[in-house]
């Protein structure tokens, strides 16, 4: 069941976006060699708290921190360690989302630690095209499968993949409602896009093949010939004047 959403509600999942964004910059700003995971974690969820909000993935089905942080062919869902000491020329994918008022936001992006590959640059500048894309489609009378459409023609036009076991998803007093909200599809099929929905898009791109694998953690999810992986992401209100993108500042 869709749960579309009022004019007010958007107004409190704006809340909960733009702590989201904010988080989101400021664990970016702290990314460099040297520093672990772990450190990017308690700095986020003390700045979640802070906010008077609430981290949304810690304690959802078990996950136990506040963010995931996903290094090079690690594609999502990553657990933060003190054991994981970020690398000149690493990415960090980082998700994070926050909770106010019984609200979500949901917002995600991958990071160059230093400097990166040529290949490497332009897999996360692509990743951020294929999520652009994705947002603008989000009007009144498109339908679903347009939005994976535009972001598998994206991804594909430069070469990469796009991850098709996880998908983006519906957002509201729950973190994952329906729709689920794929990265990939034909045109023109798919749900009718109607004003009040709300929907996390969050492409997945891989550098290499689209298969990906979990660990043996239970959670953390590769991709399975090794290549590198980005993850954007964003929430999304469709609104009568269009997409309101909602982690913004
Ligand atoms: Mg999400």
């Amino acid at each position: 069941m869709i749960i579309r959403k009022s004019p007010s509600e958007i107004e409190i999942m704006r809340e909960a976006g733009r702590i989201s964004a904010r988080v989101l910059r400021m664990v970016g700003e702290a990314v460099r060699p040297g520093i672990t995971t772990a450190e990017l974690d308690g700095l986020a969820e003390e700045a979640i708290r802070e906010e008077g909000a609430v981290p949304a993935f810690l304690g959802y089905m078990g996950f136990p921190k506040t963010l995931c942080t996903s290094v090079n062919e690690q594609v999502v869902h990553g657990i933060p360690s003190k054991s994981v000491r970020l690398n000149e020329g690493d990415i960090l994918s980082v998700d994070v989302g926050a909770v106010i008022k019984g609200y979500y936001g949901d917002n995600a992006r991958t990071f160059a630690v230093g400097q990166v590959s040529p290949e490497t640059r332009q897999l996360l500048t692509t990743t951020e095209e294929a999520l652009m894309a994705g947002v603008v489609t989000c009007y009144e009378g498109k339908r679903l499968f347009d939005i994976g459409h535009a972001v598998q023609g994206i991804a594909e036009r430069d070469g990469f993949s796009v991850v098709r076991e996880y998908v983006g998803h519906g957002i509201g007093r729950s973190m994952h409602e329906d729709p689920n909200v794929p990265n990939y599809g034909r045109k023109n099929t798919g749900l009718k896009l109607q004003v009040g929905m709300v929907l996390a898009i969050e492409p997945m791109v891989n550098a290499g093949a689209s298969p990906v694998e979990k660990l043996p953690d239970g959670w953390t999810v590769v991709t399975a010939d090794g290549s590198a992986s980005a993850h954007f992401e964003h929430t999304v209100a469709i609104t009568e004047s269009g997409p309101l993108i909602l982690t913004a500042e």
